[in-house]
């Protein structure tokens, strides 16, 4: 069994990537061109923002947001405490501190009551001044953010939606990476919305930082490349990966973000009853990057147990980020992260895929209940 089965994905769809590759290759123009052009038109039409800007993967996505907003020394940046490394490693990049906040047990988001209070023990200290939010879309559901929202409205603060794992999910009928004043996400293969390389997207509707970010990605480019009027990155988005990706878009938007939600479903129809399966909040849509249960006391053991039936699982994420050393230097903690220290004990994720079929699906529940009885 696959944990998440890119092979089927592009068996099902082999036809259209094979002819995009060769289509590009054929034209023999590699970097920017028309596939990443018609690409960042229809990501910012489907999320639903004025400008979808590609970069090179989530990460750089991230970073770009920073510097268009000009972040740096003594500015602190508040983070969930249970995400990927990412999402703070960017932090100190452009020199800034980055402050982790607790999560909630039930969505593993960040939670909007430990926001406020770190905003409050960072603002009581007088050391930083509290500049921006990155909230995280993790394993696929949107992190709260009419709660988060309003809390950086009352606090004169930049929202940054972290939607590396949040492609696809709504909240109502707005759709993720369109919550932040930036928003960004990932196109690593096994992220939601997938390419076969490193890719990523920058969203917003603020001209003026869209702009910025377009210098900032090609090595702080003025007029033309040549002239170079801010220090930026190499940061594009190639166009071979912008053609797979308009390729996948169709069966992602049309079939995939179904078939994941039908997955979940079902896995939460065999284990509802027995044991601690994820929540999805009233009026929220996950894509499912990740299905992931609390098993305390007996995770490895599952974990081993899986493997030995050969059922691949995944401890996201071991630790904390205040539990990663290089992220303390000169920092400190401001709030209690005792949820996020717990789920990093006892989390598991499951295979999950828009290509798992029932028998799979039953597979992997029976082997967890029978450890649970
Ligand atoms: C994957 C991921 C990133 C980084 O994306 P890359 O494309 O791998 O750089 C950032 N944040 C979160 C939450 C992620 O899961």
């Amino acid at each position: 069994m696959e944990f998440r089965d890119l092979k089927a994905q592009y068996l099902n769809n082999r036809t259209a990537i094979d002819n995009a590759i060769q289509s590009v290759l054929l034209e023999s123009r590699f970097i920017g061109g028309e596939p990443v052009r018609q690409l960042e038109e229809k990501l910012a039409e489907y999320v639903g923002v004025r400008h979808c800007i590609t970069c090179a993967n989530g990460t750089d996505a991230l970073q770009l947001a920073l510097m268009a907003w000009g972040i740096g020394e003594n500015d602190a940046v508040f983070v969930p405490d249970f995400t990927f490394f990412s999402t703070a490693e960017v932090v100190p990049w452009v020199r800034a501190v980055p402050v982790f906040v607790d999560v909630d047990a039930d969505t593993f988001n960040m939670s909007a009551k430990s926001l406020e209070e770190a905003i409050l023990a960072v603002t009581d200290e007088g050391r930083l001044v509290p500049k921006a939010v990155i909230a995280v879309d993790l394993f696929g559901q949107p992190a709260d953010f009419p709660a988060i929202r309003a809390i950086t409205q009352k606090y004169d603060m930049l929202l940054l939606e972290d939607g590396a794992q949040g492609f696809g999910g709504k909240i109502g009928d707005k759709m993720a990476c369109s919550f932040g004043d930036i928003s960004t996400t990932s196109f690593f293969p096994a992220k939601p919305l997938g390419c076969y390389g490193d890719g990523g997207a920058v969203f917003t509707n603020n001209d003026e930082w869209a702009e910025l970010i377009e210098s900032y990605k090609v090595h702080g480019k003025g007029d033309n490349k040549y002239d170079n009027v801010r220090i930026g990155l190499n940061s594009r988005l190639d166009t071979i990966q912008a053609a797979i990706l308009l390729a996948k878009f169709g069966v992602f938007v049309n079939e995939e973000i179904d078939a994941v939600n039908e997955t979940a479903c079902l896995y939460s129809k065999y284990l509802s009853e027995v044991i601690d399966i994820p929540a999805v909040k009233q009026n929220f849509v996950s894509s499912w990057a990740q299905y992931t249960i609390k098993m305390p006391g007996v995770r490895d053991r599952l974990k081993d147990i899986l493997a030995q039936n050969d059922i691949p699982s995944m401890v996201y994420y071991p630790k904390p980020l205040h539990e990663q050393k290089v992220l303390m230097t000169n920092n400190k903690m401001y709030t209690d992260l005792n949820t996020a220290s717990m789920l990093s004990q006892t989390v598991l994720s499951l295979p999950m895929h828009p290509y798992m079929s029932a028998d799979e699906i039953d597979k992997v529940a029976q082997t967890i209940l029978k450890v649970k009885k």
